[in-house]
């Protein structure tokens, strides 16, 4: 079933069913100590973009599956991309080295043009303003952890809509949800692209925009709270328009009912108040460490072939 993991639409509700059950199982795995599945299979991570969750957890993931990594992060500065490399030949090359290729770029589309050359899985992670899967991925194996379900949920996404890829693919893969609400809370200027609001409109998602955040807060089984994308406005004073607006704190718990959670793909500058973590709907670390099983479970689907999802 799965050969790259390049976007969200990808996927089927089967396969993302699949992989939360399969995800729930490398939980399990991991626990006792990893097993041995994937002896003998490197995993090339190449991150042309600062990470510390996703590098970091998939090479966990490899590793707790008895495989290797080679890494190269810092790419921009340090690969051959700065002689004028292409992509192509990168990839071209790294797949010689490793059996699965997990790619980082600020340029959209750059992970799609590494899988069309590429004899090995390419796993996206994260490609400019476009696209995070395995975070989407994580995410609502999250939410089915915490809520018990992924249907009949609404879901505030906060923030940059704009230019964050995680709250993006989040509302992509929400599509696959029934009886899903969205509440779009952002700061004018980075609101929710037309492309996903008509992904949105055709699988009969219903949305709607929202400037209050406590009113967003009171209605939402989960509260997906994002970070302004700096490094992605054209200049300082457009980002500076638009930063620091909405900041989740004591006041919005207050009005969140008792089993809702608040999500973030981290890493926060200042939408989380830190006195909100210690609270037990603050879901976001635990999220993070989600990260790992859904990276388990992608692995295992894309390089193990007894695996049921391979
Ligand atoms: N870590 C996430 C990403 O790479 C979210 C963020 O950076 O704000 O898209």
């Amino acid at each position: 079933m799965l050969r790259h993991v390049l976007r969200v639409d990808q996927f089927t509700r089967t396969d993302v069913e699949r992989l939360i059950v399969s995800a729930a199982h490398m939980r399990t795995i991991a626990e006792r100590g990893g097993d041995d599945r994937l002896r003998g299979r490197i995993l090339a991570t190449m991150f042309f973009e600062p990470s510390t969750r996703t590098r970091m957890s998939f090479e966990s993931a490899m590793i707790r599956l008895g495989g290797r990594v080679i890494t190269m992060e810092n790419a921009s500065e340090t690969s051959s991309a700065v002689k004028g490399e292409t992509i192509e030949d990168t990839v071209r090359i790294v797949e010689t080295y490793a059996d699965a290729i997990v790619i980082r770029h600020p340029v959209a589309g750059i992970p799609e043009r590494g899988a069309q050359v590429a004899a090995v899985p390419i796993i996206n992670a994260g490609d400019g303003a476009h696209e995070h899967p395995t975070q989407a991925l994580l995410d609502v194996f999250t939410i089915q952890q915490e809520l018990g379900r992924i249907d009949d949920i609404t879901v505030a996404l906060v923030g940059d809509l704009r230019y964050g890829r995680a709250p993006r693919s989040l509302a992509m893969i929400l599509t696959l949800a029934r009886n899903c609400r969205l509440i779009l809370v952002a700061p004018p200027g980075v609101e929710m692209s037309p492309d996903v609001l008509d992904a949105l409109a055709s699988h009969g998602v219903e949305y709607r925009a929202e400037i209050d955040l406590v009113a967003a807060a009171r209605e939402a089984d989960v509260v997906y709270m994002t970070r302004v994308q700096k490094e992605r406005f054209p200049d300082e004073r457009s980002y500076l328009a638009v930063r620091g607006q909405y900041q989740f704190g004591e006041q919005h718990l207050e009005v969140m009912r008792p089993q809702s959670i608040v999500l973030h793909p981290l890493p926060r500058v200042d939408e989380i108040d830190p006195a909100v973590d210690s609270d037990p709907r603050a879901a976001y670390f635990r999220q993070a460490r989600n990260g790992v099983f859904m990276r388990m479970a992608l692995l295992d689907a894309l390089l193990n072939s007894s695996s049921t999802l391979a």
